[in-house]
């Protein structure tokens, strides 16, 4: 298909080396070092593609090269010298940073499509309930198809926002799935499900984390934060207060029902609300809470699937856009969101910006993917590390392949991005100069292992929970 020199036997060997890992007994040990199942680095250069590098002083490059060096970007621009280099032919091909996603309850990526059609069965009852069930391994594998579908979708950075850490080996294992995929993410430490907000989280774990964070961090591409449940009891200040402490970022959802209006206030009113803190949500605003969002400085993560899908509302993105609140673009979860499609996610927040404000050019598509990527990558705090192809920042691209059905004729790529492409067009994914996807498929992860694991833990927390599933599951 095109003219790289793809090494198969490497790229096998990784998907083994992860396999073997995998099929062993579950030991969360996180004091030795792992074994490193990833592809290596190399050195590469995408010939002539259509390059999106969503950099404001660059732009898009026709016909543009992008040099991949030791992890990062090298350079950007046209017929680039790059001697020794791997050459990735880039003819046909979108290449963009990879899709920053804000807000995921990975380990609920088990319960895809399990919100049920009756009150019974929906999803904070369905969740909160199968979710005491889970066992450390449940997280792992969790982990791993999340991941998997992320990189498949184009997604090199997810925000795993854990609210299900029922013990340490909980959190262990969420964090090696995120590891062995390979992926960029924060990891924000929760409680466990269904626990009582006069508990806090457990706070030593988190802090022996944080403290030995260099043996979880991947070389950089994981880090931690705090998966806050707002300001309900003196527990959950005092979660705030020992993240503020570590120099943990903070993130809570606020104003999401429309009986939760006046949240973000509250926040502000009680001095809650600090620079690089992120709110999700945020779908009931008065225009002060949008002004104090943006005069703190407060990101806001944004998931339209889940939010209309439970019947929130309507996000609010251009608003807060608009007020100059960095805004980033999640999946939430697939049990609600279904997929973990960002192009879907892209297509629904200016679907639903223009409808609502009957303005046909109310939120460009310049200007979601730009949610989706720079801003999204902003809002994480990640701004500097990713999210723009710029020489110097970590090599976290996508290719994707304008040669299919669903995107021929090639018109206007920011368009074709946003309103017509799909997972499946995505050809090629590195993160952090690692190809995890290549040719359309992953590089580092066995699939059908992935799979088979998720549909035998599944059927074990089915039977364990006892949960009254609608009856066709
Ligand atoms: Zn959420």
């Amino acid at each position: 298909m095109n003219t790289t020199r793809w090494n198969r036997r490497e790229v096998l060997g990784g998907a083994l080396a992860a396999g073997a890992l995998a099929s062993s007994p579950l030991k969360l040990s996180f004091a030795q070092p792992r074994a490193d199942t990833m592809t290596e680095r190399r050195e590469f250069l995408i010939r002539n593609a259509y390059v999106l590098t969503m950099d404001a002083d660059v732009g898009d490059i026709a016909g543009g090269d992008v040099h991949v060096r030791a992890g990062a970007i090298a350079a950007v621009g046209r017929d680039l010298a790059a001697p020794g280099a791997e050459v990735i032919d880039g003819a046909g091909m979108l290449v963009l940073p990879g899709f920053v996603e804000t807000h995921w309850h990975v380990w609920t990526t088990l319960l895809r499509s399990l919100s049920g059609d009756k009150q019974e069965h929906g999803y904070f009852p369905t969740s909160r309930t199968v979710g005491t069930f889970y066992t450390a391994e449940d997280m792992y594998v969790a982990g791993r198809l999340a991941a998997a579908e992320a990189v498949s979708s184009g997604i090199t950075f997810v925000h795993d926002w854990c609210h299900n850490v029922r013990a340490p080996e909980y959190a262990d294992g969420a964090l090696r799935a995120l590891t062995e995929a390979g992926i960029r993410a924060r990891f924000s430490y929760g409680s466990p499900t269904g626990a009582s907000n006069d508990a806090t989280i457990d706070l030593a774990h988190q802090a022996r984390l944080q403290e030995r964070w260099s043996e979880h961090a991947n070389g950089g591409l994981l880090s931690l934060g705090l998966a806050w449940r707002g300001a309900a009891t003196a527990a959950t200040l005092r979660d705030y207060e020992v993240a503020k402490e570590l120099g943990l970022p903070i993130s809570v959802h606020a104003n999401n029902f429309q009986s939760s209006a006046g949240g973000i206030q509250q926040l502000a009113t009680r001095g809650l609300l600090s620079p690089g803190m992120q709110v999700i949500h945020a779908v009931w605003c008065t225009p002060a809470e949008i002004r104090a969002l943006a005069d703190n400085r407060v990101n806001v993560s944004v998931s339209p699937y889940s939010e209309l899908r439970i019947g929130f509302g309507f996000p609010i993105a251009a608003d807060l856009v608009a007020a100059g609140v960095t805004v980033g673009l999640s999946v939430d979860t697939p049990a609600l969101s279904g997929n973990a499609d960002m192009f879907g996610i892209m297509k629904a927040i200016q679907n639903i910006e223009n409808g609502r404000s009957r303005d046909e050019f109310k939120l460009t598509a310049r200007r979601v993917l730009e949610l989706a990527t720079i801003d999204g990558a902003r809002s994480m705090g990640v701004g500097d590390v990713v999210g723009s192809l710029r020489p110097g920042k970590r090599a976290d691209l996508i290719m994707v392949d304008t040669r299919a059905v669903n995107l021929a004729v090639f018109t206007e790529p920011a368009h074709m991005l946003v309103e017509a492409a799909q997972p499946a067009n995505v050809d090629t994914v590195m993160i952090d100069g690692r190809i995890v996807k290549r040719a359309g498929r992953l590089t580092a992860v066995d699939v059908g292992e992935v799979v088979d694991s998720a549909a035998r833990a599944f059927a074990d927390l089915k039977r364990r929970s006892g949960w009254s599933w609608p009856a066709q599951i």
